[in-house]
Protein backbone atom coordinates (compact mmCIF):
# COMPACT_ATOMS: atom_id res chain seq x y z
CA UNK A 1 0.00 0.00 0.00
CA UNK A 2 1.84 3.27 -1.00
CA UNK A 3 2.18 6.05 1.28
CA UNK A 4 -0.32 8.87 -0.36
CA UNK A 5 0.35 11.04 2.38
CA UNK A 6 3.97 11.17 1.88
CA UNK A 7 3.18 12.56 -1.60
CA UNK A 8 -0.16 14.52 -0.98
CA UNK A 9 3.10 16.47 1.11
CA UNK A 10 5.17 16.81 -1.71
CA UNK A 11 3.13 18.71 -4.02
CA UNK A 12 2.53 22.52 -3.27
CA UNK A 13 -1.19 22.33 -2.19
CA UNK A 14 -0.26 19.54 0.26
CA UNK A 15 2.81 21.41 1.30
CA UNK A 16 0.25 24.14 2.14
CA UNK A 17 -2.93 22.32 3.64
CA UNK A 18 -0.86 20.39 5.79
CA UNK A 19 1.55 23.53 7.18
CA UNK A 20 -1.85 25.48 7.74
CA UNK A 21 -3.08 22.16 9.91
CA UNK A 22 0.30 21.33 11.51
CA UNK A 23 0.07 18.43 10.11
CA UNK A 24 3.38 16.33 9.81
CA UNK A 25 5.67 16.91 6.70
CA UNK A 26 7.61 13.75 6.03
CA UNK A 27 10.60 14.70 3.50
CA UNK A 28 10.98 12.17 0.85
CA UNK A 29 14.31 10.11 1.45
CA UNK A 30 16.94 9.64 -0.88
CA UNK A 31 18.17 6.12 -1.27
CA UNK A 32 20.87 5.12 -2.87
CA UNK A 33 20.64 3.78 -6.79
CA UNK A 34 23.70 3.44 -9.21
CA UNK A 35 25.70 6.53 -9.74
CA UNK A 36 24.25 8.29 -6.79
CA UNK A 37 26.77 10.55 -5.22
CA UNK A 38 27.66 9.39 -1.20
CA UNK A 39 26.86 12.92 -0.49
CA UNK A 40 25.14 15.83 -2.07
CA UNK A 41 27.53 18.41 -0.95
CA UNK A 42 30.16 18.98 0.94
CA UNK A 43 31.00 17.33 4.31
CA UNK A 44 32.30 19.37 7.62
CA UNK A 45 34.37 17.56 9.71
CA UNK A 46 34.44 19.87 12.84
CA UNK A 47 36.22 19.46 15.82
CA UNK A 48 35.33 19.85 19.94
CA UNK A 49 38.62 19.65 22.19
CA UNK A 50 41.64 18.53 21.34
CA UNK A 51 41.62 15.52 19.76
CA UNK A 52 44.37 12.81 19.24
CA UNK A 53 42.85 11.35 15.63
CA UNK A 54 41.91 14.81 14.03
CA UNK A 55 44.80 13.42 11.52
CA UNK A 56 44.05 9.91 10.88
CA UNK A 57 39.97 11.16 10.85
CA UNK A 58 41.19 13.78 7.94
CA UNK A 59 42.84 10.83 5.96
CA UNK A 60 40.43 8.29 6.37
CA UNK A 61 37.87 10.97 5.13
CA UNK A 62 39.91 12.75 2.74
CA UNK A 63 40.07 8.69 1.02
CA UNK A 64 36.78 8.48 1.07
CA UNK A 65 36.89 10.58 -2.01
CA UNK A 66 33.58 12.99 -0.06
CA UNK A 67 34.54 17.01 -0.81
CA UNK A 68 35.95 17.82 2.78
CA UNK A 69 36.14 21.10 4.60
CA UNK A 70 37.50 21.80 7.92
CA UNK A 71 36.36 25.43 7.36
CA UNK A 72 33.13 26.34 8.58
CA UNK A 73 33.47 29.69 7.22
CA UNK A 74 33.90 28.32 3.34
CA UNK A 75 30.08 28.13 3.68
CA UNK A 76 29.17 31.53 5.21
CA UNK A 77 31.01 33.02 2.56
CA UNK A 78 28.50 34.47 0.05
CA UNK A 79 30.36 33.55 -3.49
CA UNK A 80 30.04 29.92 -2.18
CA UNK A 81 26.94 29.32 -1.30
CA UNK A 82 27.03 25.78 -0.87
CA UNK A 83 25.17 23.68 2.37
CA UNK A 84 26.80 21.15 4.07
CA UNK A 85 25.75 17.87 2.99
CA UNK A 86 27.00 16.24 5.88
CA UNK A 87 28.76 16.86 9.37
CA UNK A 88 31.10 14.82 10.76
CA UNK A 89 31.89 16.43 14.34
CA UNK A 90 35.01 14.58 16.09
CA UNK A 91 34.11 14.69 19.64
CA UNK A 92 35.94 12.25 21.13
CA UNK A 93 38.09 14.78 23.40
CA UNK A 94 35.17 15.54 25.14
CA UNK A 95 36.12 14.33 28.89
CA UNK A 96 33.70 16.62 31.03
CA UNK A 97 30.83 18.26 31.01
CA UNK A 98 32.20 21.45 30.53
CA UNK A 99 33.90 20.27 27.26
CA UNK A 100 30.05 20.09 25.78
CA UNK A 101 30.08 23.25 25.28
CA UNK A 102 32.57 22.63 22.08
CA UNK A 103 30.10 20.38 20.81
CA UNK A 104 27.15 23.05 20.91
CA UNK A 105 30.40 25.67 19.70
CA UNK A 106 30.61 23.74 16.62
CA UNK A 107 27.29 22.54 15.40
CA UNK A 108 25.16 25.84 16.42
CA UNK A 109 26.43 27.72 13.91
CA UNK A 110 25.83 25.10 10.96
CA UNK A 111 23.06 23.15 11.70
CA UNK A 112 20.65 25.11 10.35
CA UNK A 113 22.76 25.14 6.42
CA UNK A 114 22.46 21.40 6.37
CA UNK A 115 21.00 20.61 3.30
CA UNK A 116 18.19 18.34 3.33
CA UNK A 117 18.48 14.79 3.58
CA UNK A 118 21.69 15.62 4.80
CA UNK A 119 23.73 13.82 7.43
CA UNK A 120 25.18 14.49 11.20
CA UNK A 121 27.76 11.99 12.32
CA UNK A 122 29.02 12.41 16.11
CA UNK A 123 32.22 10.72 17.18
CA UNK A 124 32.34 9.73 20.76
CA UNK A 125 33.85 7.27 22.77
CA UNK A 126 32.88 4.65 25.15
CA UNK A 127 31.89 5.60 28.65
CA UNK A 128 34.69 5.07 30.98
CA UNK A 129 34.03 2.61 33.88
CA UNK A 130 36.43 4.63 36.03
CA UNK A 131 36.19 8.07 35.24
CA UNK A 132 32.67 9.63 36.02
CA UNK A 133 33.27 12.70 34.42
CA UNK A 134 34.26 11.85 31.22
CA UNK A 135 31.40 8.69 31.59
CA UNK A 136 28.73 11.75 32.21
CA UNK A 137 30.34 14.00 29.29
CA UNK A 138 30.08 10.52 26.61
CA UNK A 139 26.75 9.38 27.52
CA UNK A 140 25.81 13.17 27.61
CA UNK A 141 26.60 12.78 23.22
CA UNK A 142 23.61 10.40 23.60
CA UNK A 143 20.83 12.63 24.74
CA UNK A 144 22.18 15.25 22.53
CA UNK A 145 22.16 13.00 19.38
CA UNK A 146 19.12 11.41 19.93
CA UNK A 147 17.16 15.07 20.48
CA UNK A 148 19.00 16.35 17.46
CA UNK A 149 17.52 13.43 15.64
CA UNK A 150 14.25 14.49 17.06
CA UNK A 151 14.41 18.62 15.66
CA UNK A 152 17.03 18.37 12.72
CA UNK A 153 13.90 17.16 10.33
CA UNK A 154 13.93 17.62 6.55
CA UNK A 155 15.15 14.23 5.73
CA UNK A 156 18.34 14.58 7.60
CA UNK A 157 19.19 11.78 10.24
CA UNK A 158 21.60 12.20 13.15
CA UNK A 159 23.87 9.37 14.78
CA UNK A 160 26.46 8.65 17.75
CA UNK A 161 29.89 6.50 16.64
CA UNK A 162 31.62 5.49 19.59
CA UNK A 163 35.06 4.42 18.17
CA UNK A 164 38.25 3.18 19.27
CA UNK A 165 40.84 6.09 19.26
CA UNK A 166 43.04 3.22 18.45
CA UNK A 167 40.92 1.88 15.91
CA UNK A 168 39.99 4.53 13.14
CA UNK A 169 40.79 2.87 10.26
CA UNK A 170 37.94 0.66 11.39
CA UNK A 171 35.46 3.26 11.19
CA UNK A 172 35.74 3.54 7.36
CA UNK A 173 32.57 1.33 6.34
CA UNK A 174 30.64 2.53 9.20
CA UNK A 175 30.96 6.03 7.85
CA UNK A 176 30.63 5.46 4.54
CA UNK A 177 27.53 3.50 4.99
CA UNK A 178 25.85 6.44 7.87
CA UNK A 179 27.13 9.46 5.47
CA UNK A 180 25.31 7.89 2.07
CA UNK A 181 21.40 7.18 0.95
CA UNK A 182 22.31 4.02 2.30
CA UNK A 183 21.29 4.74 5.98
CA UNK A 184 18.39 6.81 4.68
CA UNK A 185 16.34 5.54 7.17
CA UNK A 186 18.56 5.02 10.25
CA UNK A 187 18.67 7.78 12.91
CA UNK A 188 19.00 8.98 16.47
CA UNK A 189 21.17 5.62 16.43
CA UNK A 190 24.31 4.99 19.01
CA UNK A 191 26.88 2.52 17.11
CA UNK A 192 29.81 1.47 18.87
CA UNK A 193 33.17 0.32 17.23
CA UNK A 194 35.55 -2.15 18.41
CA UNK A 195 39.86 -1.18 17.37
CA UNK A 196 39.69 -4.40 14.79
CA UNK A 197 41.38 -3.61 11.88
CA UNK A 198 39.33 -4.15 9.08
CA UNK A 199 40.21 -6.12 5.97
CA UNK A 200 41.15 -4.19 2.82
CA UNK A 201 38.65 -3.33 0.50
CA UNK A 202 39.66 -3.88 -3.03
CA UNK A 203 36.35 -2.18 -4.61
CA UNK A 204 34.13 -0.43 -2.57
CA UNK A 205 31.07 -1.19 -5.53
CA UNK A 206 31.22 -4.31 -4.83
CA UNK A 207 33.03 -5.27 -1.56
CA UNK A 208 31.20 -8.70 -1.27
CA UNK A 209 33.37 -9.98 -4.63
CA UNK A 210 33.90 -13.37 -4.15
CA UNK A 211 31.86 -14.13 -0.97
CA UNK A 212 29.25 -16.37 -0.95
CA UNK A 213 25.56 -15.39 1.25
CA UNK A 214 23.00 -17.29 2.36
CA UNK A 215 19.23 -15.73 3.42
CA UNK A 216 16.50 -17.06 5.31
CA UNK A 217 13.24 -16.50 4.34
CA UNK A 218 14.21 -14.38 0.85
CA UNK A 219 11.49 -15.63 -1.49
CA UNK A 220 9.72 -12.16 -0.69
CA UNK A 221 9.50 -8.83 1.41
CA UNK A 222 12.58 -7.88 3.37
CA UNK A 223 14.33 -11.16 2.42
CA UNK A 224 14.19 -10.61 -1.26
CA UNK A 225 15.47 -7.24 -1.00
CA UNK A 226 18.77 -8.65 1.24
CA UNK A 227 19.54 -11.02 -1.56
CA UNK A 228 19.53 -8.63 -3.77
CA UNK A 229 21.56 -6.04 -2.18
CA UNK A 230 23.94 -8.39 -1.02
CA UNK A 231 24.38 -10.06 -5.03
CA UNK A 232 24.50 -6.32 -6.53
CA UNK A 233 27.59 -5.39 -3.95
CA UNK A 234 28.99 -9.02 -6.00
CA UNK A 235 28.02 -12.06 -3.45
CA UNK A 236 27.13 -15.42 -4.52
CA UNK A 237 23.62 -15.74 -2.87
CA UNK A 238 21.72 -18.44 -1.88
CA UNK A 239 17.80 -17.97 -1.22
CA UNK A 240 16.84 -20.22 1.46
CA UNK A 241 12.85 -20.32 2.51
CA UNK A 242 10.51 -23.04 3.36
CA UNK A 243 9.31 -25.50 0.43
CA UNK A 244 5.84 -23.99 0.20
CA UNK A 245 7.34 -20.89 -1.31
CA UNK A 246 7.99 -22.62 -4.30
CA UNK A 247 7.66 -20.55 -7.63
CA UNK A 248 7.57 -16.98 -5.52
CA UNK A 249 11.25 -18.82 -4.32
CA UNK A 250 12.44 -19.54 -7.99
CA UNK A 251 11.66 -16.68 -9.45
CA UNK A 252 13.61 -14.39 -6.52
CA UNK A 253 16.54 -16.61 -7.10
CA UNK A 254 16.34 -16.70 -10.50
CA UNK A 255 16.43 -12.93 -10.77
CA UNK A 256 19.01 -12.77 -9.02
CA UNK A 257 21.25 -15.19 -10.41
CA UNK A 258 21.40 -16.87 -6.97
CA UNK A 259 20.62 -20.17 -6.10
CA UNK A 260 17.00 -21.25 -4.03
CA UNK A 261 17.11 -23.60 -0.96
CA UNK A 262 13.91 -25.17 -0.04
CA UNK A 263 14.26 -25.86 3.62
CA UNK A 264 12.12 -25.20 6.40
CA UNK A 265 14.78 -23.33 8.77
CA UNK A 266 13.24 -25.22 11.84
CA UNK A 267 13.97 -28.84 10.42
CA UNK A 268 16.39 -30.56 12.60
CA UNK A 269 18.84 -31.28 9.95
CA UNK A 270 18.59 -27.55 8.57
CA UNK A 271 22.51 -26.77 9.66
CA UNK A 272 23.46 -30.08 7.86
CA UNK A 273 21.69 -29.15 4.66
CA UNK A 274 22.87 -25.36 4.96
CA UNK A 275 26.48 -27.02 5.29
CA UNK A 276 25.68 -29.63 1.99
CA UNK A 277 24.32 -26.71 0.11
CA UNK A 278 27.90 -24.91 0.32
CA UNK A 279 30.46 -27.43 0.44
CA UNK A 280 32.80 -24.47 -0.27
CA UNK A 281 31.93 -22.56 3.14
CA UNK A 282 29.56 -19.16 3.61
CA UNK A 283 30.95 -15.91 3.64
CA UNK A 284 27.85 -14.00 5.18
CA UNK A 285 24.72 -15.73 7.11
CA UNK A 286 21.63 -13.86 7.31
CA UNK A 287 18.88 -14.78 9.64
CA UNK A 288 15.78 -13.20 8.25
CA UNK A 289 12.77 -15.83 8.29
CA UNK A 290 10.19 -14.38 10.79
CA UNK A 291 6.81 -15.66 11.59
CA UNK A 292 4.03 -13.80 13.85
CA UNK A 293 1.27 -15.13 15.59
CA UNK A 294 -0.41 -12.43 17.55
CA UNK A 295 -2.37 -12.49 20.21
CA UNK A 296 -2.89 -11.21 23.98
CA UNK A 297 -1.64 -13.77 26.35
CA UNK A 298 -4.77 -14.84 27.67
CA UNK A 299 -5.29 -15.93 24.06
CA UNK A 300 -2.59 -17.01 22.91
CA UNK A 301 -2.79 -20.94 22.54
CA UNK A 302 0.77 -23.12 23.18
CA UNK A 303 1.40 -23.99 19.97
CA UNK A 304 1.14 -19.81 17.93
CA UNK A 305 3.69 -19.35 21.07
CA UNK A 306 6.00 -22.28 20.40
CA UNK A 307 5.89 -21.71 16.58
CA UNK A 308 6.96 -17.84 16.73
CA UNK A 309 9.66 -19.13 19.36
CA UNK A 310 10.59 -22.00 17.36
CA UNK A 311 11.01 -19.62 13.54
CA UNK A 312 12.32 -16.21 15.25
CA UNK A 313 14.91 -17.47 18.03
CA UNK A 314 15.46 -20.99 18.28
CA UNK A 315 16.54 -21.88 14.95
CA UNK A 316 18.28 -18.76 14.70
CA UNK A 317 20.28 -20.17 18.00
CA UNK A 318 20.56 -23.71 16.82
CA UNK A 319 21.88 -23.00 12.86
CA UNK A 320 24.00 -20.57 14.35
CA UNK A 321 25.59 -23.21 16.55
CA UNK A 322 26.02 -26.23 14.55
CA UNK A 323 27.32 -23.85 11.18
CA UNK A 324 30.06 -21.77 13.27
CA UNK A 325 31.07 -25.29 15.35
CA UNK A 326 31.38 -27.37 11.93
CA UNK A 327 33.42 -24.14 10.68
CA UNK A 328 31.12 -23.62 7.80
CA UNK A 329 30.83 -20.02 8.54
CA UNK A 330 34.50 -18.79 7.15
CA UNK A 331 37.03 -16.67 9.20
CA UNK A 332 36.14 -13.33 8.40
CA UNK A 333 33.04 -14.04 7.98
CA UNK A 334 29.21 -12.66 8.96
CA UNK A 335 26.23 -13.48 10.96
CA UNK A 336 23.30 -10.94 11.21
CA UNK A 337 20.68 -11.33 12.83
CA UNK A 338 16.85 -9.76 12.55
CA UNK A 339 15.30 -8.22 16.06
CA UNK A 340 12.63 -5.83 15.49
CA UNK A 341 11.49 -2.66 17.77
CA UNK A 342 8.85 -4.34 19.43
CA UNK A 343 11.38 -6.67 20.74
CA UNK A 344 12.67 -3.36 22.40
CA UNK A 345 9.80 -1.60 23.18
CA UNK A 346 7.15 -4.43 23.49
CA UNK A 347 4.04 -4.51 21.46
CA UNK A 348 0.30 -5.11 22.37
CA UNK A 349 -0.43 -8.99 21.29
CA UNK A 350 2.95 -9.54 20.48
CA UNK A 351 4.20 -11.30 23.97
CA UNK A 352 5.24 -13.87 21.48
CA UNK A 353 6.80 -11.99 19.19
CA UNK A 354 8.60 -9.25 21.03
CA UNK A 355 9.86 -12.43 23.42
CA UNK A 356 11.71 -14.16 20.11
CA UNK A 357 12.74 -10.76 18.86
CA UNK A 358 14.51 -9.28 22.09
CA UNK A 359 15.98 -12.86 22.32
CA UNK A 360 17.96 -12.40 19.51
CA UNK A 361 19.21 -9.22 20.88
CA UNK A 362 20.27 -11.06 23.74
CA UNK A 363 22.31 -13.55 21.11
CA UNK A 364 23.51 -11.39 19.77
CA UNK A 365 25.65 -9.44 22.56
CA UNK A 366 26.51 -12.71 24.12
CA UNK A 367 27.96 -14.59 20.95
CA UNK A 368 29.47 -11.35 19.45
CA UNK A 369 32.91 -11.32 20.97
CA UNK A 370 33.39 -14.86 21.41
CA UNK A 371 32.89 -15.10 17.80
CA UNK A 372 34.66 -12.96 17.01
CA UNK A 373 38.05 -14.68 19.35
CA UNK A 374 36.95 -18.16 18.48
CA UNK A 375 36.17 -17.93 14.96
CA UNK A 376 36.82 -14.52 13.45
CA UNK A 377 33.15 -13.59 12.80
CA UNK A 378 30.79 -10.72 13.86
CA UNK A 379 27.37 -11.27 14.87
CA UNK A 380 24.96 -8.43 14.39
CA UNK A 381 21.45 -7.34 14.34
CA UNK A 382 18.93 -5.28 12.60
CA UNK A 383 15.97 -4.21 14.50
CA UNK A 384 13.46 -2.92 11.89
CA UNK A 385 10.54 -0.46 12.58
CA UNK A 386 7.61 0.18 10.36
CA UNK A 387 8.67 -1.04 7.28
CA UNK A 388 6.26 -1.18 4.03
CA UNK A 389 5.71 -4.96 3.27
CA UNK A 390 2.89 -6.76 2.77
CA UNK A 391 2.79 -7.32 6.64
CA UNK A 392 2.52 -3.77 6.99
CA UNK A 393 -0.01 -3.25 4.80
CA UNK A 394 -2.27 -5.59 6.38
CA UNK A 395 -2.19 -3.78 9.27
CA UNK A 396 -5.38 -1.35 10.02
CA UNK A 397 -5.56 2.18 8.59
CA UNK A 398 -5.59 4.11 11.57
CA UNK A 399 -2.60 1.55 12.89
CA UNK A 400 -0.73 1.46 9.89
CA UNK A 401 -0.88 5.71 9.68
CA UNK A 402 0.09 5.73 13.53
CA UNK A 403 3.20 2.88 12.52
CA UNK A 404 4.47 5.36 9.67
CA UNK A 405 4.17 8.81 10.94
CA UNK A 406 5.81 8.12 14.66
CA UNK A 407 9.07 8.34 14.02
CA UNK A 408 11.52 11.35 13.24
CA UNK A 409 11.25 10.81 9.57
CA UNK A 410 7.41 10.86 9.56
CA UNK A 411 7.76 7.55 7.12
CA UNK A 412 7.83 3.91 6.73
CA UNK A 413 10.91 2.21 5.79
CA UNK A 414 11.65 0.02 2.50
CA UNK A 415 12.77 -3.49 2.77
CA UNK A 416 15.71 -1.91 0.91
CA UNK A 417 16.80 0.40 4.33
CA UNK A 418 17.05 -3.03 6.26
CA UNK A 419 19.05 -4.55 3.16
CA UNK A 420 21.64 -1.97 2.86
CA UNK A 421 21.91 -2.29 6.86
CA UNK A 422 22.94 -6.04 6.43
CA UNK A 423 25.10 -4.93 3.78
CA UNK A 424 27.32 -2.79 5.84
CA UNK A 425 27.31 -5.43 8.50
CA UNK A 426 28.31 -7.92 5.90
CA UNK A 427 31.10 -5.91 4.38
CA UNK A 428 34.63 -7.77 4.98
CA UNK A 429 35.77 -3.77 6.00
CA UNK A 430 33.11 -4.05 8.73
CA UNK A 431 35.12 -6.25 10.80
CA UNK A 432 35.30 -3.54 14.11
CA UNK A 433 31.20 -3.58 13.84
CA UNK A 434 30.25 -6.39 16.00
CA UNK A 435 28.11 -7.15 19.00
CA UNK A 436 25.70 -4.02 17.47
CA UNK A 437 21.86 -4.09 17.30
CA UNK A 438 20.90 -1.10 14.80
CA UNK A 439 17.65 0.43 14.57
CA UNK A 440 16.11 0.59 10.88
CA UNK A 441 13.20 2.75 11.99
CA UNK A 442 13.57 6.38 11.82
CA UNK A 443 13.81 6.65 15.20
CA UNK A 444 10.91 5.51 16.17
CA UNK A 445 9.31 6.54 18.99
CA UNK A 446 8.50 3.07 20.69
CA UNK A 447 11.34 2.31 22.77
CA UNK A 448 14.74 3.95 22.80
P1 LIG B 1 7.54 -11.75 5.28
O1 LIG B 1 6.47 -12.54 5.96
O2 LIG B 1 7.18 -10.98 4.05
O3 LIG B 1 8.77 -12.70 4.90
C1 LIG B 1 9.28 -13.66 5.78
C2 LIG B 1 9.81 -14.83 5.00
O4 LIG B 1 10.28 -15.81 5.93
C3 LIG B 1 8.72 -15.49 4.14
O5 LIG B 1 9.16 -15.65 2.80
C4 LIG B 1 8.51 -16.81 4.83
O6 LIG B 1 8.10 -17.89 3.94
C5 LIG B 1 9.88 -17.09 5.44
N1 LIG B 1 9.80 -18.07 6.51
C6 LIG B 1 8.88 -18.14 7.50
N2 LIG B 1 9.10 -19.23 8.24
C7 LIG B 1 10.17 -19.87 7.72
C8 LIG B 1 10.86 -21.07 8.05
N3 LIG B 1 10.46 -21.85 9.06
N4 LIG B 1 11.93 -21.42 7.30
C9 LIG B 1 12.32 -20.66 6.26
N5 LIG B 1 11.70 -19.52 5.90
C10 LIG B 1 10.64 -19.12 6.62
O7 LIG B 1 8.16 -10.82 6.41
P2 LIG B 1 9.05 -9.50 6.28
O8 LIG B 1 8.21 -8.34 6.60
O9 LIG B 1 9.85 -9.49 5.02
O10 LIG B 1 10.03 -9.72 7.55
C11 LIG B 1 11.34 -10.26 7.46
C12 LIG B 1 11.97 -10.22 8.83
O11 LIG B 1 11.97 -8.88 9.34
C13 LIG B 1 11.24 -11.06 9.88
O12 LIG B 1 12.17 -11.64 10.75
C14 LIG B 1 10.39 -10.03 10.61
O13 LIG B 1 10.07 -10.46 11.90
C15 LIG B 1 11.33 -8.85 10.60
N6 LIG B 1 10.66 -7.55 10.79
C16 LIG B 1 9.80 -7.04 9.84
C17 LIG B 1 9.20 -5.80 10.05
C18 LIG B 1 8.27 -5.16 9.04
O14 LIG B 1 7.82 -4.03 9.28
N7 LIG B 1 7.96 -5.79 7.92
C19 LIG B 1 9.47 -5.10 11.23
C20 LIG B 1 10.33 -5.65 12.16
C21 LIG B 1 10.93 -6.88 11.92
Amino acid sequence: MADRYLHFTGTAPGRFLTRRLGLPQPAPLRRWSPGTPTLDGPLLHLTAGDSTVTEELSALLAATGLDVTERVERIERPERPERPAGIVLDATAVVTPGGLAGVHAALHPVVRSLAPGGRVVVLGVRPSADDHHQAAAQQALEGFVRSLGKEIGRGATVQLLRIDPEGVAGAESTLRFLLSPRSAYISGQVIELTAAAPAPVADWAAPLAGRTALVTGAARGIGASVASVLARDGARVICLDVPQTGDELARTADALGATALPLDITADDAAQRIAAAVPDGLDVLVHNAGITRDRRLANMPADRWASVLDVNLDSVLRTTDALLAAGTVHRGGRIVATASIAGIAGNNGQTNYAASKAGIIGLVRALAPRAAADHGVTVNAVAPGFIETKMTAAVPLLIREAGRRMNSLGQGGLPVDVAETTAWFAQPASTAVNGQVVRVCGQSLLGA
